[in-house]
């Protein structure tokens, strides 16, 4: 099934949605639905009512769709992890898994703005399949891993260049606030195997990035293994599981996101989100 976040009329809600219409789940399920968190922990008891689901309640249109987990625990992104990517990048292929994080602060929507720092015009996307966790688990064996998926989106690992590249950290490169927008909901695991699924970005209808996830070289599966080896992964975390080449970086010249570009990301099975470039502080 695929479940959003939205806002009406001034309320943050969860519901399912058909593509069309929109469910609401807040309030009609057997169970205190605060947020999404609360309705993946909850999913092994409420997961078959809403799979159960067949009346809804107002277009899609209707609303306004919010990022799918406003304050996920964790924000994991994963670098170089597809060959075309590393190579254009300049680098060998990883042969550890690269990891950085991504702040709360980055969290927005699907359709929110991305904003152009005022400190930098390095701005670039990374198309990337987001993994979102569905249970607490710690050390889980590769072949198991698929168990603790909750989920997947689109989503966005907007990149500041200048600032990631000036030391060894990527921290504050992809940190900056709305660089992670992601969305549009969450198709659940039973409806998408993610294993060769098209991904794609364009830039005002440009395309910049046409890959498939079958050329990850880390899969979703040795991303869990390898990381809650480190530390308990939970229910709403996301894993940023890395982006194809093409990145406005590798272009010569470079070709930076500038205010008013419409940028968009596109997953096989899941959907695209589609966020236009502000200057910071501008969007409303
Ligand atoms: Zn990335």
């Amino acid at each position: 099934v695929k479940l959003i976040s939205y806002s009406k009329d001034g309320e943050m809600l969860v519901g399912l949605t058909d593509g069309r219409s929109v469910a609401r789940l807040s309030g009609r399920l057997d169970g205190p639905i605060t947020d999404m968190i609360s309705l993946i922990e909850s999913w092994d008891s409420l997961g078959e009512q809403v799979r159960a689901v067949r009346t809804f309640d107002y277009p899609l249109a209707d609303v306004r769709l919010e990022a799918p987990i406003a304050r996920p625990g964790k924000i994991l992104g994963i670098g170089l992890n597809y060959a075309d990517h590393a190579a254009e990048a300049g680098m060998p292929l990883p042969e550890q898994q690269i990891w950085f994080s991504k702040l709360v602060n980055t969290v927005a929507g699907p359709f929110d703005p991305i904003e152009r720092p005022r400190v930098s015009s390095m701005l670039d996307y990374e198309a990337e399949l987001v993994v979102v966790i569905g249970r607490r688990c710690r050390h889980v064996e590769r072949d198991r891993a698929s168990k603790v998926i909750f989920g997947y989106c689109a989503g966005n690992d907007v990149s500041v260049r200048d600032w990631q590249m000036r030391t060894s950290q990527f921290l504050l490169g992809k940190s900056f606030d709305t660089h992670a927008p992601y969305g549009p909901w969450i198709v659940t695991t039973e409806e998408l195997d993610p294993s060769d699924l098209y991904i794609r970005c364009t830039v005002n209808g440009e395309p910049r990035q046409d890959s498939r996830t079958k050329h990850l070289i880390f899969k979703c599966a040795d991303q869990i293994a390898y990381l809650s080896q480190v530390m308990t992964l939970e229910a709403g975390d996301l894993i940023f599981t890395g982006t194809p080449g093409g990145v406005g970086a590798a272009m010569k010249p470079p070709k930076w996101l500038v205010p008013g570009d419409k940028v968009r990301v596109e997953i096989e099975g899941i959907g695209a989100i589609e966020n236009v470039v502000t200057n910071e502080g501008e969007a409303r």
